[in-house]
């Protein structure tokens, strides 16, 4: 890419499953040597592994030890941290723009500040879908990102105190049969058990969470086996499942069906659909889905920018489009890892092929499933599908020991495992 001797400038902007790793392995390789620079920019100051938002939504994540710090990842990883939400890309001038920061009060902290790159890897995510549907985003809640999923803990803990101290029910609907809406519905199950353990005498109030999905069946990505189990699961627990249920509207008292039906709900979650962060469509004329994802070649270099790369749920390689998953965000950050310090020194990257390695759904403690490739199912039957939750809890730790190193990894775990001891499990407070 370059033959001047001074260090290439690589910026990654989203620190998420794929950017993190980026971030971290490329510091390692690229930047310990002092072959280029590696910064990391993220709008958050602290990385979250995504597919456990349900759990920090419903309370049932160890809030301190699930996010790691940007900055001290940087410190220890040989790349630097800059806060701040990409917000504009000037591609002739090379020159990314970051919004400025506030503090929660309004307070202006950062202005606007500009950052140069000599290549740039995009890994912003994605969002849930509303598909533009009316009503929609005033009026339902989200949980694609940390700030989210805990505004909406702290609805749900409200209306669960108002719940046990009147004596009333509450009606949650979430929107979306996806793993997202599926395992959310069973985690705020739990969460509700939990809480009852704890206060407030030991009947919780009943709890009617109904899960809509608009395709003919839940968890799509799974062979039908595993949606047929999870809805009987989900059933036992009192969750209502209503497939072919189009959401065509949502207002203060609930949502509203495309066959012009209600479904009552206080707290209302769109777990639908998939998009790019909107600012991908202020990146000058890179070539976008119609999702806005950045559309890439198979070796995940931008079509219209040779020096953009795109990865994870943010790229779409329209050759082959893989879909949105962590298993995939990884393995193409994986690919870049693997092939950036030869191309940095003028070699092409070669195409990424993804390798389905199965998927992994859990519903909160009650069960869990885990779907090979050719179609082989485990989990669920009489092991209640410990086998897939520890398969579930198994992925997460892996993504820790990729992030922390295998030592610091196996300590983060003793450290949660003596934790169960002192803490509660479920968010009280
Ligand atoms: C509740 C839930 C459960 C899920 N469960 C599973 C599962 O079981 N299995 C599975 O494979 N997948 C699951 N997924 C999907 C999976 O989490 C995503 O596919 C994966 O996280 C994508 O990785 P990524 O690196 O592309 O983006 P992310 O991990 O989402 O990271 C994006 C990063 O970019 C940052 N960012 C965003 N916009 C900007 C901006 N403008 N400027 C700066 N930074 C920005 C964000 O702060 C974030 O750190 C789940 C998702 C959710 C929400």
């Amino acid at each position: 890419m370059t033959n001047s001797d001074k260090p290439v400038r690589i910026v990654i902007v989203g620190g998420g499953v794929a950017g993190m790793a980026l971030a971290t392995r490329l510091g390692e390789s690229l930047g310990r040597t002092g072959r280029a620079s590696v910064t990391l920019v993220d709008k958050s100051f602290a990385h979250v592994w995504k597919p456990i938002l349900h759990c920090f939504a419903a309370g049932t994540a160890r809030n301190p030890n699930d996010r790691i710090s940007f900055l001290s990842q940087a410190s220890r990883h040989h790349f630097e941290f800059w806060p701040g939400e990409i917000q504009a890309l000037d591609r002739t001038a090379k020159r990314l723009t970051l919004a400025p920061i506030t503090s929660p009060d309004g307070a202006q902290v950062l202005g606007e500040r500009t950052l140069d790159y000599d290549a740039m890897i995009l890994a912003i995510g994605s969002r849930a879908n509303d598909f533009g549907t009316p009503g929609v985003a005033e009026h339902c809640l989200f949980i694609d990102n940390l700030v989210e999923a805990r505004a909406f803990n702290d609805r749900f803990r409200a209306e669960q105190l108002r719940a046990f101290g009147n004596a009333q029910g509450l009606d949650i609907a979430i929107v979306g049969g996806g793993a997202t809406g599926t395992q959310l519905a069973a985690e705020l199950h739990k969460a509700l058990d939990l809480v009852a353990l704890y206060s407030f005498g030991r009947t919780p109030p009943p709890l009617n969470i109904t899960l809509l999905e608009a395709g003919p069946r839940i968890l799509p990505a799974f062979p039908e086996s595993v949606s047929a189990a999870a809805v009987k699961e989900l059933q036992a627990i009192g969750v209502t499942v209503r497939t072919g249920s189009q959401v065509s509207g949502a207002d203060a008292e609930g949502l509203i069906l495309k066959d012009g039906s209600r479904v009552r709900a206080t707290l209302r979650v769109w777990a639908a659909g998939v998009k790019a962060p909107e600012v991908t469509t202020r990146m000058g004329d890179l070539t976008l889905s119609r999702t806005g994802q950045i559309e890439v070649a198979p070796n995940l270099q931008s079509r219209a920018d040779a020096s953009i790369f795109a990865v994870g749920d943010c790229a779409c390689i329209t050759d082959d489009p893989v879909a949105p998953t962590a298993q995939a965000a990884r393995q193409q950050a994986l690919h870049l890892i693997r092939h950036f310090p030869a191309w940095i020194e003028g070699k092409a990257i070669p195409p990424f092929r993804f390798r389905n390695r199965g998927a992994v759904v859990a519903l909160g403690d009650y069960n869990g499933w885990g779907a090979f490739p050719g179609g082989a199912v485990f989990g669920g039957g009489w092991l209640r599908g410990l086998s897939a939750r520890l398969g579930h809890i198994m992925l997460y730790r892996q993504h820790q020991f990729a992030v922390f190193g295998v030592a610091r990894g196996l300590l983060a775990w003793f450290v949660d495992w003596l934790e169960s001891f002192v803490r509660p499990s479920v968010r009280l407070d």
